[in-house]
């Protein structure tokens, strides 16, 4: 049997990977491009993909497991020839958690003391202290409360910031101390009325495409900010300018965008009240990353559960 490694990125870093797995795996044969003749397709047992070109996972009759390198799964859930019956598997990284609560509260940090406007100030030369409000003065409020929004929710809490998180779901409070945990769409008008800063780690699904069109970004506080590090989907971009130019935002962080990368004339690049980030927010770390394909591959060829399946229903 062999194992299939693709996926859309440079060959440096799919090198790396297979310098990774080859050593945690020795003794197995990879193939790195969608096999072309029908017993090289019958040898496929599992494939490690970062988002690969629609069509190569098709074909292959006895996959038994195709894992994910990155965390969200909703481009590959595009792919109409993805074998729906073969379990698909996504990624969570040490690495990748940590930067993405680095950024969370790099964003959130710079809102509530005003260091994006002194960055701005600094160009005009203008000195103008802001006001220092208390980081239990200001709520934040996390949208997802999965691997990524569950974690830094709570690293924000320990920095002493008032915390709201939402979920689909009840979230035990056991599991995020110092969180105000909120669940279903009933409340969320309430809680964006009175986050100052409002976080999106939602996974992009059908429910959550648009998730912040006119209509949510008009029940956010006026004056508060918007940190989107999830998908850009899930922003109605026309609509947000309208909400900044407004200043009814007054200011977005961006690091995901409908179209990437971000077209050079857009108005993101230029816009006073925006920041944007090159979807950078949290990567995957091979070095960390390895230890989740290799622990499920073990876990399918000994019929153990896999490690962060996704559920195809609900699309994450
Ligand atoms: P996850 O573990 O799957 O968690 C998803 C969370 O969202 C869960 O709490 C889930 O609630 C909630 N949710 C899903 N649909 C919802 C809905 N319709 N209404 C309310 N809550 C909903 O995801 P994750 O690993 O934390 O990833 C979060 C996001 O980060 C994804 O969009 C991913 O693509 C993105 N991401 C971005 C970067 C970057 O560099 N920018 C890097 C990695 C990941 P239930 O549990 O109650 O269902």
């Amino acid at each position: 049997m062999s194992l299939l490694l693709l996926g859309g990125w440079p060959e440096a870093e799919r090198d790396q990977w297979l310098d990774l797995l080859q050593a945690a795996l020795p003794g197995e044969s990879w193939l790195l491009q969608p096999p072309t003749a029908a017993t090289q397709a019958a040898e496929v047992e599992a494939a490690i993909v970062a988002n690969p070109a629609h069509g190569s996972l098709a074909g292959l009759p006895n996959l038994r497991l195709i894992q994910s390198v990155w965390a969200g799964v909703d481009k590959l859930l595009t792919d109409p020839t993805l074998p729906a019956d073969v379990p698909l598997a996504r990624m969570v990284d040490p690495a990748m958690n940590e930067a993405m609560v680095q950024t969370a509260l790099w964003a959130v940090l710079s809102l509530q003391r005003g260091f994006f406007t002194l960055q701005a100030q600094q160009r005009e030369r203008l000195w103008r202290p802001p006001a220092q409000p208390r980081a239990a003065d200001w709520r934040v409020l996390v949208l997802g409360q999965g691997e990524l929004g569950g974690r830094v929710a709570r690293a924000l809490a320990a920095q002493g910031y008032a915390l709201s998180a939402w979920s689909r779901r009840p979230v035990s409070t056991e599991r995020l101390p110092g969180v105000h945990g909120l669940h279903g769409e009933a409340v969320l008008p309430a809680a964006l009325a009175q986050a100052d800063t409002v976080i999106n780690l939602l996974p992009l699904t059908a429910a959550t495409a648009g998730f912040f069109n006119a209509g949510r970004l008009a029940q956010m506080k006026p004056g508060s900010g918007l940190v989107n590090l999830a998908r850009g989907a899930q922003v109605n971009e026309a609509d947000l300018l309208r909400a900044l130019d407004a200043g009814h935002v007054s200011h977005a962080v961006l690091d995901v965008f409908a179209v990437e990368p971000l077209p050079a004339e857009h108005r993101f690049w230029s816009h006073p009240r925006v920041t944007v980030l090159p979807h950078c927010a949290a990567q995957t770390d091979a070095r960390s990353a390895v230890a989740v394909v290799v622990a499920n591959l073990l876990a399918l060829r000994a019929g153990r559960p896999l490690q962060y399946p996704v559920d195809r229903q609900r699309g994450y």
